[in-house]
Formats: C-alpha cells, sequence, structure tokens
C-alpha cells in the first residue's frame, strides 16, 4: 500500500479529483490518501493558497495527483502550478496525446508524445517595468536544464519502442536560447543512434501537427512552446478533458490534468473526469501498479465505445458521476 498526497484544487478539480478517487478504489489500487484542499477557497479560509501541512504530505509522500487550480489574473499571485514545479524540480512535463477510436476527430492517427521543459524559459517571471510603455520579460535556457529534458525524451524513445525525437524551437530568431536548446538537442541525439531525430520551427510545427499529425512522434521542446503546443495536441485527440499528464523530477513526482480549472463549467457536474483518471493510470504504471492502471484504461476505452455516457465535452448529455460509475461497471474483478 503506497501512500500519496492528493490536491483537490478549485473550480471542476473537486469534482473530477472526488470520480478518479472513487475509480481507483473500485479498481483495488493499492493505494492510500491524504487529500488537500487547495487553491482559492483555501486562501479565504487560510490566508495561504497550499496549507503547509499539504506541503509537508507532498514532502513526505513524494507522489502527488493534483487537480486543476485557479491561478487569479494580475492580483499578484504566482501560479500554483508554476511554484510547485519549480519548488521540487519537476523539470519534465511528459503529455502523451493519442486517439481513441471512440471519440471521433478528423485525426484519426494521433499518437504524439510531448516532452516540455518545466522550470525555465519566460515561465521563470521576470519581468521589469522599464518606463510607463515598456516591459521586459526574461527568457531563461541553461545547458543543465535543456540536456535533461532532451536526454528524457530520447531515453523515453528507447524505452517505448518509439522511432522518432522532434526538437521544436524558433531558433531562426532566437539564435542564442533556442539555438544553445538545438544544439544540445542535436548533441544529444547522437548517443541514441537507433531512434531518428529532427528538428521544426514551432509554427511550422503547428501547421504540420494539423495536416499530418501521423508524422510526429515524440516532441522535445523549451516551456512555452511545451504549454501551446500541448493543448493543440489535445485539441487533435478530442480536447483538453482527454490530455493527462506527468511532471517527473529527480525527487518527486506530480500526476495532474494539462486541462485548467475550467471556471465555466465549475459546479456543473459535466467536467469530463477523464485527462486526470489518466493522469492516475500514468501513476500507477510510475509505481509498477501497472495491471491496475490497464483495469481502469479498458474500462474507460469500455465506456467511450459505447458512446452511451458521455460528457457534454465529448458530444454526450451525462454527468461527471454518472460517467465515473460507468467506469466503475466497467471493472474487471
Ligand atoms: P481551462 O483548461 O480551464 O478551460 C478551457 C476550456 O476547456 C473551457 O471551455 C473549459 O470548460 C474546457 N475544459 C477544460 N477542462 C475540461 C474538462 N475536464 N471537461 C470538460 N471541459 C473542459 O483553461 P482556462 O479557462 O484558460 O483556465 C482556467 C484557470 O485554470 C486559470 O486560472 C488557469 O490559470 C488555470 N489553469 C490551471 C492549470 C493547472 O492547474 N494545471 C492548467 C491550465 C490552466
Amino acid at each position: 500500500m503506497k501512500t500519496i498526497t492528493v490536491f483537490k484544487g478549485d473550480g471542476i478539480g473537486p469534482e473530477i479529483c472526488d470520480a478518479t478517487l472513487q475509480i481507483l478504489k473500485a479498481a483495488k489500487a493499492p493505494l492510500a490518501f491524504e487529500c488537500f484542499e487547495v487553491g482559492e477557497a483555501e486562501y479565504e479560509r487560510n490566508g495561504k493558497l497550499i496549507p503547509d501541512e499539504a506541503y509537508a504530505s507532498f514532502e513526505k509522500n513524494r507522489i502527488l495527483l493534483k487537480a486543476p487550480i485557479t491561478t487569479p489574473i494580475g492580483k499578484g499571485f504566482k501560479s500554483l502550478n508554476v511554484t510547485l514545479r519549480n519548488k521540487y524540480d519537476l523539470y519534465a512535463n511528459i503529455r502523451p496525446a493519442k486517439s481513441n477510436t471512440a471519440v471521433k476527430t478528423p485525426f484519426p492517427d494521433v499518437d504524439i508524445v510531448t516532452f516540455r521543459e518545466n522550470t525555465e524559459d519566460l515561465y521563470v517571471g521576470v519581468e521589469e517595468k522599464i518606463d510607463e510603455n515598456t516591459v521586459h520579460a526574461t527568457k531563461i535556457i541553461t545547458r543543465k536544464a535543456s540536456e535533461r529534458i532532451i536526454r528524457d525524451a530520447f531515453q523515453y524513445a528507447v524505452d517505448h519502442g518509439r522511432k522518432k525525437v522532434t526538437c521544436v524551437h524558433k531558433a531562426n530568431i532566437l539564435k542564442m536560447s533556442d539555438g544553445m536548446f538545438l544544439d544540445i538537442f542535436h548533441e544529444i541525439a547522437k548517443e541514441f543512434p537507433t531512434i531518428a531525430s529532427d528538428d521544426k520551427i514551432v509554427d511550422n510545427v503547428c501547421m504540420q501537427l494539423v495536416m499530418r499529425p501521423e508524422t510526429f512522434d515524440i516532441m522535445v521542446m523549451p516551456n512555452l512552446y511545451g504549454d501551446i503546443v500541448s493543448d493543440l495536441t489535445s485539441g487533435l485527440i478530442g480536447g483538453l478533458g482527454l490530455l493527462p499528464s506527468c511532471n517527473l523530477g529527480s525527487d518527486y513526482a506530480m500526476f495532474e490534468a494539462v486541462h485548467g480549472s475550467a471556471p465555466d463549467i465549475a459546479g456543473k457536474h459535466i467536467a469530463n473526469p477523464t485527462a486526470i483518471l489518466w493522469s492516475a493510470c500514468m501513476m500507477l504504471e510510475y509505481l509498477g501498479e501497472d495491471a491496475c492502471a490497464a483495469n481502469i484504461r479498458q474500462a474507460v476505452d469500455a465506456v467511450l465505445q459505447e458512446a452511451k455516457v458521455l460528457t457534454p465535452d465529448l458530444h454526450g448529455t451525462s454527468t461527471t458521476e454518472e460517467y465515473r460509475d460507468a467506469i466503475i461497471a466497467h471493472l474487471q474483478a
């Protein structure tokens, strides 16, 4: 029995998190949960977005299942997501986007894994007001952070029988920062002679992902492009409700949906919990509980395939809870 920390988030966070925990329990996942309220509501109650005991739990358990958290715009809050990634050096953000035959889209052959560098680039949040009409933002790219995310992408390709890694960049304009990232990519590619490699400029990637998504396999890129391009890949497979992720560092691991707290549908019980549920499956696989993850994955596939109980983002009319119950009903004993 492994104890994990759970942040229930805000917006749709508690709804999709509760559904996921109930499915994990029904699947007899060998997990114990330490659950915490985090986010804006917790700030109103206790003056802290993440309570100290929630941090302490993650530092003890080292594995976090995290529901989305709202980042208030323009109120001086630093994004909690960025804070967590930096505080625990969760440098590798891995986002697998795979077409599912049950979810009809114009793109049936997508199977792309995005490796997003998670700790630097423009997300260091260093901005400087030069005068009333001029603001500078600092983009940081280091050799250390670039090497480790690029090497992880190639190693993942080897470990998962993948064929190609594509470096996504804007080195034609950002010759020093993205230029160094690209140089390091070519250096590390030589260490993995069995894996094909190429590089593409990020704007071209956005076009090609829509025209020829089946030509992409694994992509590795700095933080900002990874944020944007991975949302694009979620659109190819049917939307944000279907894109899971993990954030890995040397000592800690955090699993979360790629989407945010969706304030427009919060409290309506229509949010799709699949992305956080698949993130929980990635967590089970990380813990070596592959059979339990496979049982949950086949139950989700069956419900999607039947297409009787689907949430509105997948053109259904069911609630989060009805979808949860349909998945539980398809679990194998
Ligand atoms: P969002 O991802 O929350 O929502 C974008 C659109 O997708 C909305 O129309 C929403 O209803 C829909 N959507 C998202 N998840 C869905 C789901 N599971 N089921 C059905 N529909 C879903 O993006 P946003 O509105 O730009 O951001 C809202 C808040 O979330 C912001 O404060 C942002 O900072 C935060 N955010 C948090 C995370 C995180 O915690 N990891 C990630 C991204 C955004």
